[in-house]
């Protein structure tokens, strides 16, 4: 994207991305938050030049299919493939199981479909921390494996399954309806306080991040911060990134509770653990 209009302040403002780059750093991080595509409005992100010098550069994770500036790219093919398959998963699954270490994993990945008949023990599964001596006590339910980067990328790409019925399983024995469990920050209500709130998957995508790399903004709003620095070292390696505009632009899932923060003036999202995130870094 050569353009993008900006929404800051309720006025829509096109920048090319020359312009934008020599604005001020402050009023770079003032409109960063509130900038979309100029053809499908999708939400889009600032990219600024790399240390390796890689030019600034705008785009957006949700252009709608037919977008001309949505330009075709593998990744963006994955994506498209993973929304279709998921899709196909709700209407023939009767639970959909997360296997959070799946997408943590760096071989191929594997998704298996299993029907479970009453009182079969579930093989352990691979890398869980669980006992793995449970029995399931689901009586011939159709379960389908998903990992995060599926769940993540069928999500960006308007999926059904923000708004379906069908089961979630996250541990054994804990489920939820789809559309009760997968929120986008936007839409993120928090608790008065962290013990108040309960975990849901949020997902969308990373506007920027502070210069120490703490915290997460969500390009989807400007109201929410994600604290990362407790498990800061772990997250940047497992997804291969050394500086923050790396992340400008990726999308994100994560299992964490949504609270306001002391002065009530912005959502936090605290992360459960260091499993329980995915992030689709830009392949560029
Ligand atoms: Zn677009």
């Amino acid at each position: 994207m050569i353009d993008a209009v900006c929404t800051y302040g309720g006025e829509r403002h096109t920048f090319s991305i020359l312009k934008f780059q020599m604005l001020p750093e402050t009023e770079i991080e003032k409109f960063r938050q509130f900038l979309q595509c100029p053809e499908c409005e999708g939400k889009a992100y600032y990219r600024k030049r790399s240390s390796d010098g890689k030019v600034a550069c705008f785009g957006s994770r949700y252009h709608v299919a037919g977008c001309d500036e949505g330009h075709p790219s593998t990744q963006r093919d994955r994506e498209t493939r993973h929304s279709v398959e998921v899709n196909k998963v709700i209407s023939d699954a009767d639970i959909i199981s997360i296997d959070f270490m799946l997408a943590n994993t760096k071989k191929p990945v594997i998704e298996e479909q299993a029907v479970v008949p009453t009182s079969t023990p579930t093989p352990p599964t691979k890398n869980a921390n669980t006992s793995g001596k449970h029995t399931r006590n689901i009586e011939q339910s159709k379960v389908k494996v998903l990992g995060l980067e599926k769940i993540l990328n069928s999500l960006m790409r308007g999926s059904d399954l923000a708004e379906s019925s069908t089961l979630i399983e996250l541990d054994t024995g804990y489920k939820f309806k789809a559309k009760n469990l997968f929120v986008n920050f936007a839409e993120a209500e928090p608790s008065a306080n962290a013990k108040e709130a309960k975990p849901k998957m949020y997902w969308g995508t990373i506007s920027h991040l502070d210069k120490e790399l703490d915290w997460l903004n969500p390009s989807d709003c400007n109201d929410v911060g994600i604290p990362i620095s407790k498990y800061k070292s772990i997250i940047l390696e497992r997804f291969n990134v050394s500086e923050g505009r790396q992340l400008e632009g990726a999308g994100i899932i994560l299992f964490g509770k949504c609270f306001w923060n002391s002065k009530k003036t912005r959502k936090i999202i605290e992360l459960w653990n260091s499993d329980r995130i995915f992030i689709s870094v830009l392949e560029d």
